[in-house]
């Protein structure tokens, strides 16, 4: 019988994710459907069939685009040859990528510039670590292990920069980033952590969710990176977890002689997925929901600049 149900905040949506949601939201108001979306605008699959049912068409690569039309490109980032794609193609071009992932792109395009070897912690395929290094073509080396960055190999030992994925675990990352300063004592980092606020808040808030409760749930798409840190923090704070998708996931064999379950969610995840777990728990009878406060967090980004310019011109 679950006793009691703690909430971590902060959870759920970051500021990156907001102004990818209210860009596509406001050019579909502005300007009307269709939308072209290149990939995920977010990496959730209820984000995206709620932008779809908007109006919202949602595509792989730019190709698929008509000529002329709208297209927007999603808060993971962009490689300058999609966007070469797009000019080529005539589109109309809003960029949605979030202003942490564009930080990261222009230190990729900084340090190749002065000659160094760039080294991308950061995970395989992950559509951000794919823009960041289409900045930097032949520049940068992906390393995702201490394992492997125990073997990469540089053309000169003493002209080495280390950059980040946004959304890796902390704890991963400095593991890493140590082995690859042992062996490139010298090497340049950027003056802030890569890793980004959000990503940091959460985990801080998973952490101290983990000391209080026997099970944590953490609710996040398989494919959203920053998540499935989360349900990795929480294990490696010694609390048994599991992601799901959504409340179709729970396998109630998990609340098997647990009294406190900690609830808390990726930064993609929309809170009303959330809400349907907690009215789970709460019709299951006797239990009291709680919120553990880790950390104050009120950023926000502004909407992309080209969308005053649609406003301003569809207004004529
Ligand atoms: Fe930006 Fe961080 Fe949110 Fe990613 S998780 S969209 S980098 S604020």
């Amino acid at each position: 019988m679950i006793e009691h149900v703690i909430l971590a905040e902060p959870r759920g949506f970051c500021a990156g994710v907001i102004r990818a949601i209210d860009t596509v939201e406001e050019v579909l108001t502005v300007s009307g459907p269709p939308v072209y979306v290149r990939r995920q605008i977010v990496h959730n699959p209820f984000v995206v069939q709620d932008l779809e049912r908007k109006g919202a068409i949602f595509v792989e690569e730019v190709d698929e685009i008509p000529s002329g039309a709208r297209v927007i490109f999603s808060a993971h980032g962009i490689a300058p040859v999609v966007r070469e794609m797009a000019v080529d193609r005539d589109l109309k071009m809003i960029d949605a990528t979030c202003p942490l992932v564009t930080k990261v792109h222009l230190e990729a395009v900084r340090y190749a510039r002065e000659g160094y070897s760039i080294i991308l912690v950061g995970h395989e395929g992950h559509d951000e670590v794919i823009g960041t290094m289409g900045e930097a073509m032949g520049s940068i080396i992906l390393v995702s292990t201490r394992e492997e960055a125990d073997a990469v190999h540089v053309d000169d030992p003493e002209r080495v920069a280390v950059i980040t994925q946004t959304t890796l675990s902390v704890d991963d990352t400095r593991e890493v980033v140590e082995t690859l300063r042992q062996r490139f004592p010298h090497m340049a980092t950027p003056s802030r952590s890569d890793i980004c606020f959000a990503t940091q808040n959460r985990q801080d808030a998973v952490t101290l969710l983990a000391s209080r409760v026997d099970l944590v749930l953490v609710l996040g798409a398989e494919n959203s990176s920053n998540s499935r840190r989360l349900r990795e923090v929480a294990e490696t704070s010694g609390c048994p977890s599991h992601l799901i998708t959504s409340l179709e996931d729970l396998d109630l064999a998990w609340l098997e002689g647990i009294k406190t379950v900690g609830i808390t969610s990726g930064a993609s995840t929309p809170d009303s997925l959330v809400a349907e777990v907690l009215a789970f728990f709460h019709d299951q009878g006797e239990a009291d929901f709680t919120t553990l406060r880790a950390v104050e967090e009120n950023v926000q980004f502004a909407l992309p600049r080209e969308l005053a310019s649609i406003r301003a011109t569809l207004s004529l």
